[in-house]
């Protein structure tokens, strides 16, 4: 890989707002077992932080992961764990399969807010019982008219306590598990999504864990992030 000058202002860039508006409230953040993940990302939002490798439709900067890979190793200068967690959550694990696979509805009404800093997403993969082995999962999201009626609950949910949407993983069919899985966007503020309770960990201590119930969470058929059974 060859860093090229427009690495180099990345990282500058980065750094001195690491600098100056992220290592002095960490100490605090920690304590608190919460950042403020709005505050944050709106702020690395117009910097063009949280789209670097999302396409200039969706509001990102169109790079090769280069760019990325100079993003991360960059956030290693946050002086705590858990925000660098959070901010590679909200650009590497929830918005990658939307902005790749998402319709051009989703990523407008999700994604390019997520890029512009604006929501603040998490992925609701793991579950109570099913951490490694992900076939297992057992929330489920039954066809009802237009309508996923979803059913269930995810474990150890990144920014959980505070996100707009989570990119939910659940079974949409009866049928083989690695072939009956499906990815669907669902607001955290939609009727049955329930942040039970807020996880005590051992560290990431600045980065808000939730433990998260479905009960009969309906959302349109259309949020499903791709072909139905491929997530
Ligand atoms: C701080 C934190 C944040 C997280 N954020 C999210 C999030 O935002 N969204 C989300 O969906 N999940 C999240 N997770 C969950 C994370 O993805 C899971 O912890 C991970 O998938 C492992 O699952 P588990 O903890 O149940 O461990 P297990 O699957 O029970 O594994 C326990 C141990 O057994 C080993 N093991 C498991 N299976 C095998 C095997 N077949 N062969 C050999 N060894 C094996 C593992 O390597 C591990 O050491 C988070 C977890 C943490 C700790």
């Amino acid at each position: 890989m060859q860093l090229t000058p427009e690495h180099d202002t990345l990282r500058d860039t980065l750094r001195r707002f690491i600098d100056k508006e992220i290592n002095p409230h960490v100490d605090e953040w920690e304590r608190a077992e919460i950042f403020p993940a709005h505050q944050v990302f709106k702020r690395l939002g117009e910097l063009g932080m949280l789209g670097l490798t999302k396409s200039v439709e969706d509001g990102g900067s169109g790079l090769d992961y280069s760019y990325g890979a100079v993003m991360a190793e960059t956030l290693a200068h946050i002086q705590c764990g858990g925000v660098p967690m959070a901010i590679g959550v909200q650009t590497d694990m929830a918005t990658p399969a939307l902005a790749h696979h998402g319709s051009a509805e989703l990523r407008r009404e999700f994604l390019a807010p997520a890029i512009r800093g604006e929501y603040v997403a998490c992925l609701g993969v793991s579950e109570v019982g099913s951490g490694s082995d992900v076939a297992s999962i057992k929330t489920t999201a039954r066809k009802d008219g237009d309508d996923y009626v979803i059913n269930g609950g995810k474990m150890w949910t990144t920014s959980g306590t505070q996100a707009d949407f989570c990119c939910v993983l659940a079974n949409t069919s009866d049928s083989a598990a690695h072939r009956n899985k499906s990815l669907i966007v669902v607001p955290m503020k939609t009727k049955g999504v329930e942040v039970a309770r807020k996880l005590r960990k051992m560290g990431m201590h600045a980065s808000d864990t939730a433990q998260v119930h479905f009960d009969d969470v309906r959302v349109p058929q259309r949020w499903r992030i791709g072909e139905e059974g491929m997530g």
